[in-house]
């Protein structure tokens, strides 16, 4: 199942992050594919706030992973540095966990990622126009899809 949905400025990413996060269930995956500045980040910062966390989500590039508590537990991984990397990464523990689970730069770990999965592409059309690819992979996120209009 696919979508594609056009956002227009900062706010709107925001918004429709916070959209998905009030939905989410317990140990769900959302990969985040783009170029440098397309908005991961900021998409993150609004499933932050449809968690219900309260601090600030920043970019965890050069910690690779950074974890906050709010309805949910999201565990924001940044896997831009872990390019062409093959070892075993032990993040399988967490992928098992009941956490909300954010990849940025996926496509650079995909090995290692479970398969069933929301799938998100995003890319820059302009200095704040952006395009979501939203892709559903397995039963349960194909039901997130419904659930989240
Ligand atoms: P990186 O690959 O470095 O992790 P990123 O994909 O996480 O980048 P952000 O850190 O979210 O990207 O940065 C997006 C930048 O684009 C910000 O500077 C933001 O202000 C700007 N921007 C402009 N319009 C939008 C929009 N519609 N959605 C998201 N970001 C936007
Ligand atoms: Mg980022």
């Amino acid at each position: 199942m696919e979508k594609v949905i056009r956002i227009n400025s900062l706010e709107e990413t925001i918004e429709l992050g916070n959209r998905l996060g009030r939905v989410l269930k317990p140990n769900m995956l959302i990969t985040l594919s783009g170029d440098l500045g397309a908005g991961k980040t900021t998409f993150t910062k609004g499933i932050g706030q449809g968690l219900e966390i309260k601090k600030i989500i920043n970019s965890p590039t050069f910690t690779i992973l950074k974890q906050y508590s709010g309805r949910l537990k999201l565990s924001h991984f940044d896997a831009y540095r872990l390019e062409g990397q093959d070892d075993d990464l032990g993040f399988e523990e967490i992928f098992d966990s009941d956490d909300i689970c954010v990849v940025e730069w996926a496509n650079y770990i995909e090995e290692i990622l479970p398969v069933q999965r929301l799938e998100i592409i995003i890319k820059k059309i302009d200095e704040s126009v952006r395009e979501f690819t939203f892709k559903a992979i397995g039963h349960r996120y194909e039901q997130l899809m419904e659930d989240f209009k």
